[in-house]
C-alpha cells in the first residue's frame, strides 16, 4: 500500500513491523506490505 503524509511514513518506518509491515523497496518511503509477521523482522528491501 501507499501512505499519504509524511509524517505517516516515518512513523512506519520506525513500529511497522510490530503490525507486519515493512517498506519493501528502498526507492518507494511511501510504499508498505505486510511482509513479516506482528513484531517480526523486515526482510531486505529490493
Ligand atoms: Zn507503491
Amino acid at each position: 500500500m501507499d501512505i499519504g503524509p509524511r509524517d505517516a511514513d516515518r512513523w512506519l518506518i520506525r513500529h511497522g513491523s510490530r503490525y507486519g509491515l515493512c517498506q519493501t523497496y528502498s526507492n518507494e518511503l511511501w510504499h508498505f506490505e505486510l511482509a513479516t509477521t506482528p513484531g517480526g523482522t523486515c526482510p531486505p528491501m529490493s
